[in-house]
Parts: structure tokens; C-alpha cells; sequence
């Protein structure tokens, strides 16, 4: 069986930081990554807010990924291009297991992110990035003076919903029912501001552009009256999945499915870490995944100091 000293399970933002900081620091480390690496921020066109990054020249969410990437194999972590179906065993002594074969880790950081829930209509994975997205703080700045259509009514959808009137001059949020998730005060804060227009009662049924999104297909479920509405961009905020579901008999989850951590990043289980997304309901930007890798790492690397 392969040795090693930290596992991170999980190539996006947080596990690619944990990585440089852990092999940085000698360690023999194994990032595992089922699918390319990079996560959430693979899907944004052009990153505007990762301090020192993009100022002169545009840099992409892919780009960015690489960039992590390369910084922690430099210093010698290694990436495994497999998912890892189970984790058993103990502090100093986890078996991982994956299609590629099993791994005897000491020590593990959990980083395997989350998923923006779809709304599941034509048109939303093909104009992923050219017009739709799930991030208003990535992509918000992209629709200056342009028209969106925001989908939900939870707390995310309201709030950055507020958040796109900086940049565009019209923000008609779609929701499917009149009453909302959000807390009164952000909804009242919402309500007030003249650039947001509502559709309630409505979904949207089809996205349609070529290359890039030029409108939607709005129903209203009381009427079942249908309209084709024009707009550059649509903002989907229904929700996010963490990708837990693999580790749900491993360490202790919350009622939605994240991954329960302390302020050190630990989890219920001595010698696994947690970071990032699966592990945080509010933020969810690069810099803070990136921040709780990082946390990860410094903690599980002077628990291994202490331990091996
Ligand atoms: P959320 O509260 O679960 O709201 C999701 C919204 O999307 C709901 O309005 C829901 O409609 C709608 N929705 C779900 N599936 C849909 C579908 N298939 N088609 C159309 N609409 C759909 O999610 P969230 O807004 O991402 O918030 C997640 C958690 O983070 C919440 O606990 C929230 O309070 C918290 N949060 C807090 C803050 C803050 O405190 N400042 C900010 C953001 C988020 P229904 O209402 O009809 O189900």
C-alpha cells in the first residue's frame, strides 16, 4: 500500500493551498482530485478579485487553477486523478480507498468543495459561463449597465441579487413562490431599491443564446402564462451541495450536509481537517477557501510534528 504522510482530498482552492503549504513544509503529500483540478473557480471567465492576480492582464478562474496547482507540485506534492470512495481507520493510520488503489495516510484535510445547485432547464449548462453563472461577486462586474435575471429567494439570491444594482441597471428576480426565505430586513432592503424589478409566482424554463445568453423563458405557475424575456444574464442562487456524500459516515456532518469544523479546521475525527467549501456556508470565495486550506495545513502539519 502507498505511504504517505498527508492526504487532501479534493483539488479546488482550499485542498491545492493546503497542498503547497504541507509540501512546502516536507511532508509527503497526495492531492486527490476526481475530476480536473481548480473546482468552483474553473467556472468563472475572468477572476477581478484575488489580490496581486489579474491587475494588469485579464487572468481566468482556469488559469488561476493551474497556477495553484503548479505552485504545490513544485514543492513536491503529488496529485492523484482518482475519487476516493471511503476513508476508514484512525488518526496516524487512515486507509483511502480509490479505483487507483488504496493509500495509508497519517493525517487527512477534507476539501472536496461543493456544487451549485442547478435549476436543471436547456440552455443552463451550455451558457455556463457565457451568461449564466452562480457567482455575482465573480461575474457581477461583467453586466455593467446590462439587464439580469436573478433565479431564487433565499438569503443568497436577495443579497446578491442587492449586490448586481451595482453593476447592472436592471435585476428582475424570478422566484417560484410570493414568499421568501430571506430575512425580512435584506428582502426590505431589496424591495426598496429601483433597480430590482420581481417576477413571483414564476420559474424560468429555458435559457437561450448562442454563445451567449440573449433571454428566458418565464412561466407563472398560477396562471401558466409563459413569456420569452430578454436579458444578458442569468444568476442562479438556489442553493449549494457540498460534496459530502462520501464521507457522511466518516466525520460529523450538519443538517445540510457541510462538514461540521472548529476555528482550527478540525473535524469530529482526530487527524482530519477540513477546508473550503464543504466546510463553509457563507462565503465561498477563492481567497477564503484558499485561507482555510491553508489553516488546515498549518494545523495538521504541527500535529504531525507532534504525532509521527
Ligand atoms: P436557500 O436559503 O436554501 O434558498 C434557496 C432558494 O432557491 C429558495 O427560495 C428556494 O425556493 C429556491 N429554489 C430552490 N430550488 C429551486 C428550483 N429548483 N427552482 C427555483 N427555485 C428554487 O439557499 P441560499 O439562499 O443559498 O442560502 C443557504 C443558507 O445560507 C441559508 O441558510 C441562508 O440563510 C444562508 N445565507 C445566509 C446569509 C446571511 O446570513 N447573510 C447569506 C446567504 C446565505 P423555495 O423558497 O420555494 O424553496
Amino acid at each position: 500500500m502507498n505511504k504517505i504522510d498527508l492526504a487532501i482530498v479534493g483539488g479546488g482552492a482550499a485542498g491545492m493551498a493546503a497542498a503547497l503549504y504541507a509540501a512546502r513544509s516536507n511532508l509527503n503529500v497526495v492531492l486527490f482530485e476526481g475530476q480536473s483540478p481548480g473546482g468552483q473557480i474553473t467556472l468563472t471567465n475572468e477572476v477581478e478579485n484575488y489580490p496581486g492576480l489579474g491587475v494588469e492582464n485579464p487572468i481566468s478562474g482556469p488559469e488561476i487553477a493551474m497556477l495553484f496547482l503548479n505552485h504545490a507540485e513544485k514543492f513536491g506534492s503529488k496529485t492523484e486523478y482518482t475519487f476516493v470512495d471511503s476513508i476508514e481507520g484512525t488518526a496516524g493510520k487512515f486507509i483511502l480507498k480509490t479505483s487507483n488503489g488504496s493509500w495509508l495516510s497519517k493525517a487527512i484535510i477534507l476539501a472536496p468543495g461543493s456544487k451549485a445547485k442547478e435549476i436543471g432547464v436547456p440552455g443552463e449548462r451550455e451558457l455556463m459561463g457565457l451568461g449564466v453563472s452562480t457567482c455575482a461577486t465573480c461575474d457581477g462586474a461583467f453586466f455593467r449597465d446590462q439587464e439580469v435575471v436573478v433565479i431564487g429567494g433565499g438569503n443568497s439570491a436577495i443579497e446578491e441579487g442587492l449586490f448586481l444594482t451595482r453593476f447592472a441597471k436592471k435585476v428582475t428576480i424570478v422566484h417560484r413562490r410570493q414568499e421568501f426565505r430571506a430575512t425580512p430586513v435584506i428582502l426590505e432592503r431589496a424591495k426598496k431599491n429601483e433597480k430590482i424589478e420581481w417576477k413571483l409566482d414564476c420559474v424560468v424554463e429555458k435559457i437561450n443564446g448562442k454563445n451567449k445568453v440573449e433571454n428566458v423563458e418565464i412561466r407563472n405557475i398560477k396562471n401558466n402564462q409563459t413569456e420569452t424575456f430578454e436579458t444578458n444574464g442569468v444568476f442562479i442562487f438556489i442553493g449549494h451541495n457540498p460534496n459530502t456524500n462520501f464521507i457522511k459516515n466518516t466525520v460529523n456532518l450538519d443538517d445540510q450536509g457541510y462538514i461540521d469544523v472548529n476555528n482550527k479546521q478540525e473535524t469530529s475525527i482526530k487527524g482530519i481537517w477540513s477546508a473550503g467549501d464543504c466546510s463553509d456556508h457563507h462565503y465561498k470565495q477563492l481567497i477564503t477557501s484558499a485561507g482555510d486550506g491553508v489553516k488546515a495545513a498549518l494545523n495538521a502539519i504541527h500535529w504531525l510534528e507532534e504525532n509521527s
